[in-house]
């Protein structure tokens, strides 16, 4: 049975096979969780970026992970919040879905999910959160993922997590 863990702290820390990354269309690095991705990974993870041509909301496009933990950077791009009519739950619930699909082919068996959408992009914590449990269980078979964590920075995702996952079991 996979495991699913909440775990508070700095997504490029963890030695997993696959970190996710909340990155803007053009995968050319921006502020939050992106920019210490970079800063982490060193400037061949910007190269490997520039080889990519950008990416459509609701995807995700892997490159390796060169100087972290991670042999694998899944660079997601969610949808910037703009009131919730603009399909912005399928666009996040995509990024997730491509996500696992990049784990199953990549042959990740651990992957770590910042809370994508949730900083600059201003989608709801909580309705995040609940789309990105929901998502990850409905693929977790086919992803032959053994563990994903849900890696949260800040107290209040941490607590939405725990209690989502704590309904869900
Ligand atoms: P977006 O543009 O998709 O909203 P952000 O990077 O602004 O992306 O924020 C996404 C989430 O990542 C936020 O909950 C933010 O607190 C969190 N975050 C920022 N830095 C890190 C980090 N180093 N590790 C894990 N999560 C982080």
């Amino acid at each position: 049975m996979a495991q699913l863990e909440v775990v508070r702290g700095d997504i490029t820390r963890l030695a997993v096979d696959a970190i996710v990354k909340a990155a803007n269309s053009s995968l050319l690095g921006g502020g939050g969780v992106d920019g210490a991705i970079h800063r982490a990974a060193g400037k061949e993870l910007l190269r490997a970026c520039e080889k990519l041509g950008g990416c459509p909301t609701g995807l995700a496009k892997a490159t390796p992970g060169f100087n972290l933990p991670a042999k694998w950077v899944f660079h997601a791009v969610g949808p910037v919040w703009n009131g919730g009519t603009h399909n912005e739950p399928d666009l996040l619930a995509g990024c997730y879905r491509c996500c696992m699909e990049l784990a199953r082919t990549h042959k990740a068996k651990s992957m770590a999910f910042p809370a994508i959408s949730t900083g600059i992009y201003h989608f709801p914590r909580q309705q995040a959160g609940e789309i990105a449990v929901r998502t990850v269980h409905e693929h977790l078979q086919a992803s032959g993922l053994d563990r994903v964590i849900f890696c949260c920075f800040d107290k209040p995702t941490t607590q939405f997590y725990e209690e989502i996952l704590a309904l869900g079991n």
